[in-house]
């Protein structure tokens, strides 16, 4: 058997060749190097294609230890896997994928008085979901994907869903993370990074002591630079520790923030200690249709000022979409007309959580009031469910477009203040529509968050260029 030679990238079939076979007779669960499965993890829910050296599908987590030790002895390049269901390229990697969603996913001890659970990584959001709710539970952040999203992916991606706007990022309800920790000698150490004051292990303590010293030497440029928009995910969230730091001191800076939105760039999850939320007694959804997405768009502003737990935006191309779809001709017959009997051209889906029906009731009222002259309408919990179903839809039903030209996800998450949509809309519109092409408006207006998706044929040279124009215009 091959001893472990230190890859260099990039590597060296006969490397490679020895790292699997060493891979293959330490690994229980399954290590896959094929054509088939190198295709199928070169992609994830975004327009990039990376294949990786091999696939290790853990038969559970020390299995996944097991693995990334050997990987570290062999410097080889490790990305960790959840659902894939990530729309920046997040997953794929030319390294050693290490799929976690099979089995990795336990939900260990739910602590349902100190509102605090231990899962795996590769537990799936629904499926963790549907078990806390037996004991009036949720775990809060919730992606529209949340049928396959993981909790390591969403730690990896510090996700954030249509409730953003009261629930936060997956930061947010993240205590401790368990996690693998290459280091420079080729080894890899288990380390808890949660509040700093409560750490142990020597290395996580002196990675979060260097952590602080660099947040308190930049903190002025981390003030200055750092956007101040409600959804940010972008880079390392340094500025979520100076925030810690200074409100708190430097105990309470928790480590795994620091993970939330990593990417799987500083360490591997491999157990996660989440805070719990309690369901709320009751939701209410109220659906205002316009007449334009301009309009949709202003009445952003006045339906945050009611105290909404979401606001969720559809477009013209959504709506016409789900009206034609067999799938979701249904849902769409719970949107109500315009006033004027006319079909809808843009709506906005605002969710109030509140302690009660009746002061659910009475927000929505306050809708009502503070979108006048626009309609709108409170619906009952099945036409909320075939909204909600609607509104995840989307980004499926947008693929069924007819034609060459397909939304492309390329521009993605762009953010924007909530009281500045309009504005950001319009020199969206005029980039994309200066070229004589369209895009698909949605998701989460409440935190000035939209999917934007461009309509373009990839096949075709002239409308690859035009990708590169318009994404670095938006820049
Ligand atoms: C239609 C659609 C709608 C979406 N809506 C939202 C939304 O509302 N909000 C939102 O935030 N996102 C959204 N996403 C993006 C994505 O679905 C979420 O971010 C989701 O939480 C990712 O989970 P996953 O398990 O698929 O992660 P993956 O895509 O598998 O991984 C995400 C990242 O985490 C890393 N990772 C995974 N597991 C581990 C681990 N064990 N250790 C270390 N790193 C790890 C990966 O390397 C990768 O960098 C959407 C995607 C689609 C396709």
């Amino acid at each position: 058997m091959a001893e472990p030679a230190r890859l260099s990238l990039p590597v060296a079939p006969s490397s490679k060749e020895g790292l699997l076979e060493q891979l293959r007779s330490l690994v229980r669960g399954e290590v896959r190097a094929g054509e088939h499965d190198r295709r199928l993890y070169a992609t994830d829910a975004s327009i990039y294609h990376v294949e990786p050296l091999a696939v290790v599908v853990p038969e559970d987590v020390e299995d996944a230890v097991a693995a990334l030790r050997l990987c570290a002895q062999w410097g080889a390049p490790v990305l960790a896997r959840g659902g894939g269901t990530s729309l920046a390229g997040q997953c794929v990697n030319r390294a050693v994928v290490v799929d976690m969603s099979r089995s990795c996913c336990g939900v260990g001890e739910v602590d349902a008085k100190a509102l605090r659970a231990q899962v795996e990584p590769g537990v799936v959001l629904d499926e963790l979901n549907a078990a806390l709710a037996q004991v009036g539970l949720c775990f809060a952040p919730d992606v529209a994907t949340a049928s396959h999203a993981t909790i390591g992916g969403m730690i990896g991606n510090n996700s954030a869903g249509a409730r953003s706007i009261l629930y936060g990022h997956t930061c947010d309800h993240v205590e401790a993370i368990d996690a693998a920790v290459f280091t420079q000698d080729g080894g890899v150490e288990r380390v808890r990074f949660t509040r700093l004051g409560e750490m142990d292990h020597p290395l996580g303590c002196a990675i979060g002591e260097r952590i602080i010293e660099l947040v308190e030497r930049n903190a002025q440029r981390i003030r200055q630079r750092f956007p101040r928009t409600p959804r940010k995910v972008s880079g390392y969230s340094l500025d979520r520790l100076l925030d810690q730091l200074e409100s708190d001191g430097k105990d309470a800076v928790n480590l795994a923030t620091l993970l939330c939105g990593s990417e799987g760039t500083l360490a591997v999850t491999l157990g996660a200690t989440l805070t719990l939320t309690r369901l709320p007694a009751a939701r209410l959804l109220s659906v205002a249709v316009f007449g334009s997405l301009e309009e949709a768009l202003m009445a952003v502003a006045p339906a945050r000022r009611t105290g909404p737990s979401a606001v969720e935006l559809l477009d013209e191309t959504a709506l016409s979409l789900a009206r034609a779809s067999a799938a979701h001709r249904d849902d769409a017959q719970a949107l109500p007309t315009l006033a004027s009997g006319a079909p809808a051209q843009a709506a906005l889906l605002v969710e109030h959580s509140a302690d009660s029906a009746a002061t659910a009731l009475a927000q929505a009222a306050q809708l009502r009031e503070a979108l006048a002259p626009a309609r709108v309408v409170a619906v009952d919990d099945a036409d909320a469910a075939r909204l909600w179903a609607l509104r995840k839809a989307v980004e499926p039903l947008l693929h069924a477009i007819p034609g060459r030209r397909k939304p492309v996800t390329f521009v993605e998450d762009a953010s924007a203040p909530p009281e500045r949509l309009v504005e950001f809309v319009r020199a969206f519109r005029r980039i994309v529509e200066s070229r004589g092409l369209r895009a698909a408006y949605f998701a989460h207006a409440s935190v000035g968050v939209l999917h934007i998706r461009p309509m373009l044929d990839l096949r075709d040279e002239r409308d690859r260029d035009l990708l590169r124009d318009i994404a670095v215009d938006v820049a």
